[in-house]
């Protein structure tokens, strides 16, 4: 839940007029957040010379809010692309199609109904990072997409995210739970991934008929290596229940890396990697992964399915990476007792997150570590994008908070 915008801090609304129809600009917020500022732009109309980052630190300082308590809602998903950059909250109203899911925004709705939901705190985001943050439900992000078989035939599905992926050589975001779980769980059992597939499994069940469960297969060099199977690690005990399991109906024929390739070349790397293991013919079957970058190596397992006969394949992935970047340079959080930058660190003693610096065990105090929740929010405020702001003490002098 790394949202650059907690509900709960939320003081300012910006609202883009040219993108929103009229009921978003009518809605009465006022209703569901007494105490909120709203503002309305048109960036349509601004002077496209004027960078993002100024125009909204004008905005901020004007209604003497940060950037960590307000939001900004629209239905165009290029304008959020650019507002996410300089850490204000981002709202999508519309869908999010399968080129802007690098850039996902704090939430998404598609309908007027939902967004009291989200004003309220009911909507707490999706589910992978609300899970990772705080072990509550959130709800899963979905995108169509087509696939092509190689005979030309076309087939209409869904993918299905639980949140965002953020690496770490973009900068953009350092610290997300979400992302931190995802590496650990590459090397070992990691309970949350567990219920985040369980639960996101059950939702799909509900609009769809499921018949089989799979997932992206290991290399044959993993195999070897006798590298830790994520996958099959997983119990998904509410699924078990009524019989559905994890079945091995893909086959990985020989190795393969996607590092520094680019999207045409990670395309051709895969193609014809997959082999199908088992009957597949008719079934409706959920394939399942933990990243999806490029979508390449998804894509071509969903198409070898599809090509043995199965009647559809849903993609379902823990998340999805992100190429946000932006001018504001990440800052991490610094130990007040060594001066050296905390990280989150996972406590084995509670089996939770939180920030400490590289020796926060020998130092002698609890001091020297951050609850997650606390964590994050100091993160928001020493990363918020700054303005200067004036007050004046009572000889008249400006008082400058830096
Ligand atoms: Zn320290």
């Amino acid at each position: 839940m790394w949202k650059w915008t907690q509900i709960n801090h939320l003081r300012l609304i910006i609202l883009d007029c040219d993108s929103l129809n009229q009921a978003y600009i009518d809605f009465p917020y006022h209703q569901y957040l007494p105490d909120i500022e709203i503002v309305k732009i048109n960036p349509q109309s601004q002077d496209q010379n004027i960078e993002i980052k100024y125009f909204m630190e004008d905005i901020l300082k004007a209604m003497r809010c940060q950037s960590y308590e307000t939001i900004l809602i629209s239905g165009d998903m290029s304008y959020l692309k650019e507002i996410m950059t300089v850490h204000i909250g981002t709202l999508l109203i519309g869908h999010i199609q399968q080129k802007d899911l690098k850039y996902m925004p704090d939430f998404v709705i598609d309908s007027i109904d939902l967004l009291a939901d989200v004003l309220l705190g009911q909507n707490k985001g999706y589910s992978g990072e609300v899970l990772a943050f705080e072990n509550k439900k959130g709800s899963l992000l979905s995108c169509q997409t087509e696939i092509v078989a190689d005979d030309g035939k076309r087939y209409l599905t869904e993918l299905y995210f639980g949140g965002r992926y953020y690496p770490e050589k973009h900068q953009y975001l350092l610290d997300d739970p979400l992302s931190y779980m995802i590496l650990k769980f590459k090397h070992v059992y990691v309970d949350i991934m567990d219920t985040f597939f369980d639960e996101a499994v059950m939702e799909i069940r509900k609009k769809e008929k499921i018949d089989a469960l799979t997932y992206i297969p290991p290399k044959p060099q993993d195999i070897e290596k006798k590298r830790f199977q994520r996958f099959l690690s997983l119990k998904l005990e509410r699924n078990a229940q009524d019989g559905l399991m994890l079945k091995d109906l893909l086959l990985c024929q020989c190795d393969f890396s996607q590092k520094g390739n680019d999207l045409a070349e990670r395309r051709q790397t895969v193609k014809g990697v997959f082999r199908v293991n088992g009957d597949v013919k008719g079934k409706n079957i959920i394939l399942i992964d933990d990243v999806f970058s490029s979508g390449s190596t998804m894509l071509e397992a969903m198409k070898t399915l599809y090509e043995a006969g199965a009647n559809k394949v849903i993609a379902l992935a823990i998340a999805v990476s992100q190429m946000t970047e932006s001018p504001l340079t990440y800052q991490k959080l610094v130990c007040s007792h060594c001066q050296e930058p905390m990280e989150l660190v996972y406590y084995r003693k509670t089996h939770k997150l939180l920030f400490g610096c590289p020796h926060y065990s020998s130092h002698p105090d609890q001091k020297s570590i951050m609850s997650l929740r606390l964590g994050l929010f100091c993160l928001k405020k020493k990363n918020r994008l700054y303005y200067e702001d004036y007050e004046y003490d009572e000889y008249g002098v400006p008082i400058i908070y830096s």
